[in-house]
């Protein structure tokens, strides 16, 4: 069922053996039963107590090591050589009914010899956000880290105030980053460089495996900054902020990985951000594309020694991944916008019209989501129940609604149709995500979590029931600042 993780077998070097540290009285308080099928786990056995063990770091899978794993990462652009797994541990390797291996691991169970000062611990509102923000994007096909189980430890964690610590098992292709790359880089370690390169390809871009050598290396940087370009793409689309782009957290397998202070966009504005902790908006909604850019070159200054056999040609190769990244991040991203706005492909009406929407957006402080979804309640004939009165009456708007019918021409219910797969009614709204998570925390209800994935769960499908959430927030519910928990 479960086998040994991959690094065992590929070096020590790679991690840190950790030894547990149980928590006193765990309980299951929510089991991802679809993701449990998938990966061909008995929803049953997971909540006996044998499995909770296992899901709570209470016990290790027999057989398995549990580790944490080395990586470096600048931190809001500060190197920091030595950060790793501090509240993160690698229990093993699970295989999707697809037959995809992915890694098993538990955020918050406890220290590990990466905490440095930190407890190891993550109180329950961060764990469910991880949870929430995480179906959602899998719901939205956009690659994600997995969430399998949420277990209560039965402790309370020190924060701001005392809060209910909580253990999130989750699942991802891979937990190379970035940060693991740089933190051989500063060592000097070209072996171990070497095979994490070799380990990356096999894991996460297998069709480079004929390549060799410098052609592998090459091939790799250029794979993996196209798919960040794709991913960060998809993120813009749906107004997705990670929040802490941290090069210890960009996946190179092309996942969104490590959920912190991450928020959706409520009005459209390029600045916004939510983290508590991002107080210059280095990761903010418009900069995550510069930010994606900034850290694969991170990546590909690591990668250096592979590119040639001079640094001048290694250093033009890089670039030249680079650029790439940044056309192709740009092309995803208009594609994008054409298809929200209702069109096949891009071309230079569709995308002048794309600019004057978010310039009229942004002015009008409009809400994403929802004129997004009014357009495409527009465009198939309906009223746009969403958007809000005073942005619907501007001239501006009016103007900008007449031209880009007349670029639709006559093929507004095929385009409404289209509209429909680029446009999530819903998305997990800050205010109401820090609403549930709060309850949950304070009372133990999880009505409002349970809405919330139901909706993360069907982003395009409009639900009566739970449709609260697909209001924008009062100007007094936005703002709420997120934390890493
Ligand atoms: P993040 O920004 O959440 O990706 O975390 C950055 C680094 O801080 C990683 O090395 C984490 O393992 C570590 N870290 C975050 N929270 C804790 C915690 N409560 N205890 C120990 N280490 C932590
Ligand atoms: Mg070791
Ligand atoms: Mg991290």
């Amino acid at each position: 069922m479960w086998t040994q993780h991959r690094y065992q077998a590929l070096s020590a070097r790679f991690y840190e053996p950790v030894e547990l540290s149980p928590s006193a009285s765990p309980s299951l308080l929510m089991l991802n039963e679809s993701l449990a099928e998938d990966l061909n786990l008995d929803p049953d056995w997971l909540r006996s107590v044998e499995a909770v063990a296992y899901l709570a770091g209470n016990a290790a899978l027999p057989g398995v090591e549990p580790v944490a794993l080395a990586y470096a990462g600048h931190q809001f652009g500060n190197f920091v050589p030595s950060l790793g797994d501090g509240r993160a541990l690698l229990l093993g390797e699970l295989v999707t009914g697809d037959g995809k291996p992915v890694e098993l691991q538990l955020k918050g169970s406890g220290r590990t010899p990466f905490s440095r000062g930190g407890d190891g611990r993550a109180p329950l509102e961060a764990v469910l956000r991880e949870y929430i923000f995480s179906e959602a994007m899998h719901a939205l096909s956009i690659p994600t880290s997995r969430t399998l189980a949420v277990v209560l430890t039965g402790e309370q964690v020190a924060r701001e105030t005392m809060r209910p610590g909580a253990v999130l098992a989750r699942t991802a292709e891979s937990h190379v980053r970035v940060g693991s790359f740089q933190y051989f880089a500063a060592r000097r370690d070209n072996e171990a460089l070497g095979l994490l390169i070799d380990d990356v390809v096999a894991r996460s871009y297998p069709d480079l495996l004929p390549l060799q050598g410098v052609e592998r290396a090459r091939a790799l940087l250029a794979a993996a900054c196209a798919r960040q370009a794709q991913l960060v793409a998809r993120w813009m689309a749906v107004g997705f902020i990670h929040g802490v782009m941290n090069t210890d957290n960009i996946s190179l397998a092309g996942e969104t990985i490590d959920y912190g202070p991450t928020a959706f966009l409520d009005n459209y504005n390029p600045g916004a951000t939510f983290s508590s902790i991002d107080r210059r908006g280095r990761y903010a909604y418009g900069n995550q594309p510069a930010m994606a850019g900034w850290g694969m070159a991170r990546f590909a200054e690591t990668l250096l020694p592979f590119l040639a056999d001079n640094e001048a040609a290694a250093i033009a190769a890089a670039q030249e991944a680079l650029d790439e990244m940044s056309y192709a991040f740009q092309e995803a991203y208009e594609q994008a916008f054409a298809e929200k706005l209702g069109f096949v492909s891009v071309d230079d009406r569709n995308r002048e019209l794309a600019n004057r929407l978010r310039d009229l957006m942004s002015e009008a402080e409009a809400d994403f989501t929802a004129t997004f979804n009014a357009l495409n309640a527009i465009a198939a004939g309906r009223e746009a129940d969403l958007l809000p009165q005073v942005f619907a009456a501007l001239p501006a708007f009016a103007a900008w609604k007449a031209d880009w019918k007349a670029a639709l021409g006559t093929q507004t219910e095929a385009s409404a149709v289209r509209m429909r797969r680029a446009n999530p009614r819903y998305i997990m709204r800050n205010h109401r995500v820090a609403a549930a998570a709060d309850m949950a925390a304070a009372t133990g209800s999880l009505s409002g979590v349970l809405d919330l994935l139901e909706a993360a769960r069907h982003p395009f499908d409009r639900n009566a029931r739970i449709d609260y959430l697909a209001a924008p927030p009062f100007p007094e519910e936005r703002g709420i600042r997120t934390t890493c928990g």
